[in-house]
């Protein structure tokens, strides 16, 4: 598991994550290979449920009574990763940031916020993971509204 960035209170106060405006959305979950297979789901983009009372599309594993994954202790590594995101830029993947998280807004300038940034640079340019993005190049996304932070590795 990745450390995580924004405390477990905040999350579980906010309303933002899990929730989509669309069916096909450029935030739903990129799976991993080997995810996919663990989670018995055959897309890349974890399936998604419309809430008609909210007039919104969730994730199959949100619990929207509870404001909680039901998969949190398993949950793919993208979500492990966000508001920390890939971002394809032709053929470098970098690590950005999603400044809609407000936990972000409050912290983006702060130093914790820059020694976790090298933190997560540095444990995504390991072997591991090299191999992991190397397999699986669809989760680099291109996502609107955030911030470049490193460059991470270029594919060809
Ligand atoms: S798997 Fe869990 S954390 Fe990830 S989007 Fe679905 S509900 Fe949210």
């Amino acid at each position: 598991m990745i450390k995580q960035f924004v405390p477990q209170k905040t999350c579980l106060a906010c309303q933002g994550c899990c929730r989509f405006a669309q069916a096909k959305s450029v935030w739903s979950v990129r799976l991993l290979k080997e995810e996919k297979k663990s989670l018995c789901l055959s897309t890349y983009n974890l399936p998604l449920i419309f809430a008609s009372t909210q007039q919104q599309y969730m994730c199959v594993f949100f619990m929207p009574c509870k404001n909680k994954c039901l998969k949190y202790a398993q949950r793919p590594f993208e979500c492990q990763l966000y508001p920390f995101l890939l971002n394809r830029c032709g053929t470098k993947v970098v690590l950005v940031v999603d400044t809609h998280c407000p936990f972000v807004q409050k912290t983006m300038h702060g130093k914790k916020f820059s020694a976790y940034a090298a933190y997560l640079a540095k444990l995504l340019r390991t072997k591991r993971y090299l191999a992991i993005f190397k397999d699986n190049i669809h989760i680099a996304g291109r996502y609107p509204g955030v911030v470049n932070l490193k460059e991470l590795f270029s594919f060809t």
